[in-house]
């Protein structure tokens, strides 16, 4: 069986091929710069960061007098180590009871199984958890977060139709009678065309504070690593409306390319909790800069 770490190294590696390759017994020259400013750009890296990166790369090789391509090669790993390092924080449990974590993203971002995997790790830190099943749009999703919850033990707060920060309301004030560690709310990536998500979303936030100060504590989205700046562009979205806390990146096994935690780092560097690395339970694991970068790089 393969291990996340390979799993992740497979994703990236098939649209970072050119990150890997290019230093390969390269001359120190502006072609060289410019395959690897193509190279991040392929990787969605973006704009900003790729100009910031290739600068910084430029003054450093000039700086510490680098003559070969592996030590450029390892000159751009210790700046993209250092640009990444802010978004890696360890998610802290156990600072509130009941943790209220509120869980946004759009449709198909991989939340639902982000949920099931995230249920699992926190019951593995040995925190009991409730789960709200805030998307009431969506009659599936709710018997998919219903069926998912009986199989892992795991409580799910639903109603047959009504206000989805209602539901949330009802799942922080059981979670309190229950004396659960951590309560999820779920919520709709996309709302029926009258209605607006990022408004419904907001109230959602503003009544999970009335039932318990200064919740939600954790406001997290979940992206999908493939979709480059478009992903990007929900973080701003996100977080200009909900002051995000965290995000999970998906789906990093399959055609990522890497270089949007670059974009985020440089653009809006919102914690990266997570990655998901697969479909399975056990495929959610802690962004670690140093381990992404050179899964990226090798
Ligand atoms: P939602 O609409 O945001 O709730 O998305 P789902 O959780 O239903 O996920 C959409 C699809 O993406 C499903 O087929 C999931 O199995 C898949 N998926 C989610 N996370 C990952 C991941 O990390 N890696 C891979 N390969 N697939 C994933």
């Amino acid at each position: 069986k393969r291990s996340w770490l390979q799993k992740l190294k497979a994703g990236l590696s098939k649209t970072s091929t050119n990150l890997t390759t290019l230093f390969v017994g390269a001359k120190i020259d502006d072609d060289l710069y410019d395959e690897l400013e193509s190279a991040l750009l392929v990787s969605d890296a973006g704009v900003e960061a790729t100009q910031f990166l290739l600068d910084a790369l430029k003054k450093k090789v000039k700086s510490e007098k680098l003559t070969e391509a592996q030590q450029v090669k390892d000159a751009l790993r210790a700046l993209l180590i250092e640009m990444l390092a802010p978004l890696q924080k360890p998610m802290v449990l156990g600072r509130h009871q009941p943790l209220v974590m509120m869980i946004a993203g759009v449709n198909g971002a991989g939340k639902t199984t982000t949920i099931g995997k995230l249920a699992k790790h926190l019951q593995t830190h040995h925190q009991s958890v409730l789960l709200a099943a805030g998307d009431t749009f969506r009659a599936a999703a709710r018997e998919q977060l219903a069926i998912w919850g009986a199989r892992n033990d795991v409580t799910v707060i639903a109603q047959e139709s009504g206000d989805p920060a209602a539901v949330a309301f009802d799942a922080v004030q059981s979670a309190k009678a229950r004396n659960v560690n951590v309560v999820m709310v779920d919520t709709a990536g996309r709302l029926p065309t009258q209605l607006h998500l990022m408004e419904e979303l907001k109230k959602i936030k503003r009544v999970i504070g009335k039932g318990m100060e200064g919740a939600p504590h954790e406001l997290l989205l979940v992206i999908d690593g493939n979709t480059g700046q478009n992903a990007l562009a929900q973080v701003k979205a996100f977080d200009d409306a909900l002051q995000l806390t965290g995000l999970i990146v998906t789906k990093l096994d399959g055609t990522a390319k890497g270089g949007i935690l670059a974009a985020i780092a440089k653009t809006r560097p919102v914690p990266v909790y997570f990655i998901g690395v697969g479909e399975q339970i056990e495929d959610l694991q802690p962004f670690n800069a140093e381990e992404f970068v050179d899964a990226l790089l090798s």
